[in-house]
């Protein structure tokens, strides 16, 4: 995950996770990013010198502390969430489409699928999925 300041037409500054710098692009070619302040769909990366300190405490951050967060999240997303393994794509499409009913869902996806998914409306996040110590 990248960490980007970046700036609205309006020149409101945020901040944005990205899975890579990749993923910021295509995001941002799609107007999927929104300034949270007035909404604006005209993002771009804000200018690299005021972001040296954010640069700084992201790589400060040790390996260690990133992994505990996402063991976290993994936790959050299996309480909260249905595993529907490999049938996700598909299942994230039904309900995108209406043919099953809205619920919490997580598994598997290529980066193809979600890429797909992302081009098709249908809302879904990426994430590195950390191996649990216990398991
Ligand atoms: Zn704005």
């Amino acid at each position: 995950m990248i960490l980007f300041s970046l700036v609205c037409s309006r020149e409101h500054g945020f901040e944005g996770w990205f899975k890579d710098g990749a993923a910021y692009e295509s995001q941002a070619a799609l107007g999927d990013i929104i300034c949270p302040v007035c909404g604006d769909h005209q993002i771009r990366k804000a200018p690299m010198a005021p972001c040296v300190h954010t640069g700084k405490a992201v790589a400060a951050v040790p390996a260690e502390v990133l992994r505990e967060a996402m063991v976290e999240v993994r936790r959050v997303i299996e309480e909260n969430c249905t595993d529907v393994g490999a049938a996700f794509p598909t299942e994230a499409r039904r309900m995108h489409y209406g043919e099953i009913e809205d619920r919490p869902i997580y598994g598997q996806a290529t980066a193809k699928d979600v890429q797909e998914l992302a081009e098709e409306g249908v809302e879904v996040v990426a994430l590195p999925w950390m191996r649990r110590q216990d398991g």
